[in-house]
């Protein structure tokens, strides 16, 4: 058995290579080629003692994820198709802007916490992604893309773990693969710009604070309890009180403005003038704990099986603009890749579904809309 040498963060691969009988500055070697060269293979490591280069493919070995297709939208957004084994399909997307490229990760194949607004949930859990598999997405896509774009130094600049699944529910797996994108040996992005999104799972997100407090976005969609545990099963686990007292403790960890709250538009859902005053008297109730909210407002991409719509352009501004008002830091998320199905909540990793590409939108390509700022899709932090 070959141990895979991506699923070791730089401590992991110290302890394999002490294993072997090297020193630890062997270890930093074989994680800059790996990480920072791109190499798949040990006769490409020159610098490495020729006894270990010949040592090393007896015990280890360096195996991406397999590639199965890869979909290029108009507006440069990159969706990759990846086969992890038993019909299971993950994606992972690129999005570029003119100050930054943001990679979109997934955590696991399917999710268990079953959003009524997303395919990923109502396509169901299959299994957690190892650390091979989440870091094996950032090693395939920046590799490929300064090949692509003929460029040595760094091209994503950010990472979010908002790809298919629920990432605080694959914890062990997370955490080194976050210390991988860390790591100046590794991808050396900083603790901004690597953002976790979850859907609430408390006792993850106190751990997280402890071990890597990195950037956090939480999906809310609801201001209430009993709409909330309708739309996000895992609310009946984790009501929205404890999770927003486990937002203010985890702010102790993290600067302030490291947190952000989604919120997907639901066309008579969770859209009306009464549920955004209820969302600025919840946060206001928070702010005495500590809470300080940023606001992100997502508007739906909707697919067939989940029977909802999406909020339209005005109502989605009108919302915005009572949060607004109330002195709530709002924005609204400009969709990206829709005519490749690369949107948010349509990674449902159904390849047949792939053929069917529709074109959604047209009218949210814009920098501002109504004075309010449309940032990029899945772009949480600076
Ligand atoms: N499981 C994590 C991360 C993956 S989902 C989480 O729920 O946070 C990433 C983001 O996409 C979440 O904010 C989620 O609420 C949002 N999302 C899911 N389905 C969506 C859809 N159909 N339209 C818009 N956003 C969606
Ligand atoms: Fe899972 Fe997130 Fe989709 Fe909910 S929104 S089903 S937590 S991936």
């Amino acid at each position: 058995m070959t141990t895979n040498l991506l699923d070791y963060d730089l401590e992991g691969l110290a302890a394999f290579c002490e294993q072997l009988g090297e020193k630890r500055f062997r270890a930093t070697q074989l994680f800059r080629w790996i990480h920072q060269k791109g190499a798949s293979s040990f006769d490409q490591m020159t610098d490495l003692a020729k006894s270990l280069r010949e040592k090393l493919p007896t015990s280890a070995a360096i195996k991406g994820v397999k590639l199965v297709s890869r979909h290029d939208s108009e507006d440069g957004t990159i969706k990759w198709l990846f086969d992890v084994g038993a019909g299971d399909i993950i994606e992972t997307v690129f999005i570029p802007e003119s100050d930054r490229g943001t990679l979109c990760i997934s955590s696991q194949a399917g999710c268990a916490v079953g959003c009524r607004f997303c395919s990923t949930g109502h396509q169901g859990f299959s299994r957690n992604l190892t650390t091979a598999e989440i870091v094996g997405q950032l090693w395939f896509a920046e590799h490929c893309l300064r090949q692509q774009f003929k460029q040595q130094e760094r091209v994503i600049s950010n990472v979010v773990m908002m790809g298919m699944g629920e990432p605080l529910q694959n914890y062990a797996q997370l955490l080194p693969a976050l210390r991988v994108m860390l790591d100046d040996h590794g991808y050396g992005l900083s603790r901004r710009r690597v953002t976790v999104s979850t859907s609430g799972v408390v006792p993850m997100m106190d751990r997280l604070a402890q071990d890597c407090p990195v950037a956090l976005a939480v999906s809310l969609h609801a201001p209430v309890d009993a709409l909330r545990s309708d739309l996000v099963p895992l609310n009946k686990k984790y009501p929205i009180a404890e999770l927003l007292q486990a937002c203010a403790r985890y702010q102790q960890f993290a600067p302030r403005d490291f947190m952000t709250f989604e919120y997907c538009m639901l066309d008579g859902v969770n859209d009306q003038s009464e549920h955004a005053r209820q969302l600025i008297a919840l946060m206001q109730h928070h702010a005495k704990d500590g809470l300080v909210c940023k606001i992100n407002l997502i508007p739906f991409n909707p697919f067939p099986a989940s029977g909802l719509t999406r909020s339209a352009m005005p109502q989605v501004m009108a919302f915005a603009k009572i949060l607004l008002d109330a002195g709530i830091i709002t924005t609204v998320r400009k969709t990206r890749g829709d005519d490749i199905d690369a949107a948010c909540g349509q990674l449902a990793g159904d390849v047949q579904d792939r053929t069917d590409v529709v074109r959604r939108m047209a009218s949210q390509r814009q920098g501002m809309l109504g004075g309010i700022k449309v940032v990029m899709a899945r772009e949480t932090s600076a």
